[in-house]
């Protein structure tokens, strides 16, 4: 049975289509790529996933189970854990306690809450930072911060909703180590990305939306060569070689 199955899912706003139909499963420990235009889509699929929104019509199972529709809280209790595009720390609290929070609404744990906090803060470079006020922080190290948050919960499915936007090189490299060594810890992640050479590299299956559908869905080699891809989208990305 796949992890997460995604099937015929659609939502409007008003007249706008945002996503309309789409479908596709998700195995355990495979990493998917979604790209696509601006307002193409991305963002309202993950807050489908992740209960933020209600669907309109379609399904989203999550280990067969139909989590389409429930709380975030819950469904966040039942293993998907997301990072916002638009990072949003709490300010006012220390990275430590922020990561502490993630785990709160995750999936329930025994342990050493705070051990395993500051694990995480070392896994995503922020050992040293544990005691910093969230709003102390720089765009990546907010980043970074997010992604401890949700691992915390304990996820099996892993949503990144343009991690690596903002980051300068050396970032990005660091940022696709840490997504490759998570999948390699067994996590499974969905991930929408605008730089499409990492994505291309760390991806091995990638989903193209378009004005809310699907229009490819396949290897990279697949998706780079399909001209409705180039025509939407490719052709008008910056993104296709790493900066020097
Ligand atoms: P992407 O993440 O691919 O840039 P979005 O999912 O954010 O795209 O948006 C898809 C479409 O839905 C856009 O036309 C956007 O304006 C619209 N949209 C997204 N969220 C809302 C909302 N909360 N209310 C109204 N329209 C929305
Ligand atoms: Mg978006």
């Amino acid at each position: 049975m796949p992890l997460l199955e995604v099937e015929r899912l659609s939502k409007r706003f008003g007249g706008v289509r945002a996503v309309h139909e789409v479908s596709f499963t998700l195995d355990e420990g495979e990493l998917l790529g979604i790209m696509g235009p601006n307002g193409s889509g991305k963002t309202t699929l993950f807050n489908l996933i992740a209960g933020a929104l209600r669907p309109n019509a379609g399904r989203v199972r999550l280990q067969g189970r139909d989590i389409a529709g429930l709380s975030p809280h819950r469904v966040c209790a039942s293993g998907v854990a997301r990072t916002f595009q638009l990072v949003r720390p709490f300010a006012g609290l220390s990275a430590l306690e922020n990561v502490l929070v993630g785990r709160l609404y995750g999936r329930a744990r025994d342990g050493d809450a705070a051990a395993e906090a500051r694990r995480l803060l070392g896994l995503v470079g922020l050992g040293d930072r544990a005691a910093e006020p969230a709003a102390r922080l720089t765009l990546i190290d907010r980043k970074r911060l997010e992604l401890a948050r949700a691992l915390a919960t304990g996820p099996r499915l892993l949503l990144l909703d343009e991690f690596m936007a903002g980051l300068n090189p050396a970032e990005t490299a660091s940022a696709m180590e840490l997504i490759r060594s998570l999948v390699a810890g067994g996590t499974t992640v969905l991930m929408v990305e605008h730089i499409v050479w990492a994505l291309m590299d760390l991806a091995r299956r990638i989903l193209v939306l378009s004005a809310g559908e699907t229009i490819a869905d396949g290897s990279p080699a697949v998706v780079a060569a399909d001209p409705r891809v180039v025509d939407v989208y490719l052709g008008t990305t910056d993104r296709w070689t790493p900066a020097t």
